[in-house]
């Protein structure tokens, strides 16, 4: 065996999976208060409308194609209004990136939580989130960001029948779902930043998969692509390489993609930071584990970086 790893060259012509930019999904979030840099997810900053412009002039300029969008609402309610207003965080920010780079994907998440005051991804009633009320919800969230230009709309609360509420009204609008998504620790960067973390003694364990299951997952996604998901996900990613692998083995010609969530960027960046790993070789490794597991794009907070270590 180990006369093909005997040259670099070689190593490199026998290698089996590989990476690219384009492959990569930049996520970004905007919200309608001053720019500041998201301490728990480090290199990334909550822009608001002013500082945007820059930021996707430097995405460009980086190589990058796609970009996942979030929106922050500094007001919120309990039925998460502003997520769907025409003059919107996400609405206004979909304009002006579509004006400025026409080309780039922008990929819209629709959900709630970045706009209900509980922190939840739906309305709640009683102890619960109310399944089909939030959906009517998540439909006017759906038609307000494809009529702001949103390329793709990406459903990630994990709501039943999401993918076939938002394919009624919306035909012709690829979607990606979250259709695997687990009720993960990992996501604490995200929520401290996106100021939607729930009240204390709060899960989202009646919606989110529980992380012990996997055939679940082949349900989950088997459902999605019957209500008309175009494209399906897994989140999150480095932890659930069997779940990839899975989903991929079971829906062969099924656009895949994988969320490294905030979790598993900070593990890496934080021992990095400590000289306890190598950032750059541990990131593409992370990256490349969850390419080889049958992901055929990863959303990731190290697309930034990695644009610039694979050129
Ligand atoms: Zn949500």
């Amino acid at each position: 065996m180990r006369r093909v790893r005997s040259h670099p060259v070689l190593r490199t012509l026998a290698r089996q999976t590989r990476l690219s930019v384009d492959e990569l999904v930049l996520p970004l979030f905007v919200w309608q208060g001053e720019s500041i840099p998201l301490a728990s997810i480090p290199g990334h900053t909550l822009f608001n409308l002013d500082r945007l412009p820059y930021e996707i002039e430097n995405i460009l300029e980086l190589g990058i194609s796609s970009i996942i969008l979030f929106g922050v609402s500094i007001d919120k309610d309990e039925k998460a209004s502003l997520a769907y207003a025409e003059e919107g965080i996400v609405a206004k920010a979909l304009r002006l990136i579509k004006k400025k780079a026409p080309g780039l994907l922008v990929i819209a998440d629709v959900c709630l939580c970045g706009y209900t005051s509980h922190g939840h991804c739906g309305i709640v009633r009683g102890q619960d989130v109310d399944n089909d009320e939030t959906l009517t919800l998540l439909k006017k969230v759906g038609c307000c960001y494809a009529h702001a230009g949103a390329d793709v709309l990406a459903p990630s609360g994990m709501m039943d029948h999401v993918v076939s509420a938002l394919r009624a009204e919306l035909s012709h609008m690829p979607i990606l779902s979250y259709a695997v998504k687990y009720a993960s620790s990992y996501y604490g960067g995200f929520r401290e930043s996106t100021k939607c973390s729930l009240r204390p003694g709060d899960s989202r364990s009646s919606y989110q998969m529980d992380h012990a299951n996997c055939d679940e997952a082949v349900r989950e996604v088997s459902l999605d692509l019957q209500e008309g998901a175009d494209m399906v996900m897994v989140k999150p990613a480095g932890l659930y390489l069997d779940v990839i692998a899975r989903v991929r083995a079971c829906f062969p010609g099924v656009a895949l993609g994988a969320y490294q969530v905030s979790g598993e960027y900070g593990m890496i960046k934080a021992a990095a930071e400590k000289g306890w790993l190598d950032e750059k070789a541990a990131a593409l490794e992370s990256l490349i584990a969850i390419k080889r597991a049958g992901a055929q794009f990863i959303i990731t907070y190290f697309a930034k970086q990695a644009a610039l270590w694979l050129r």
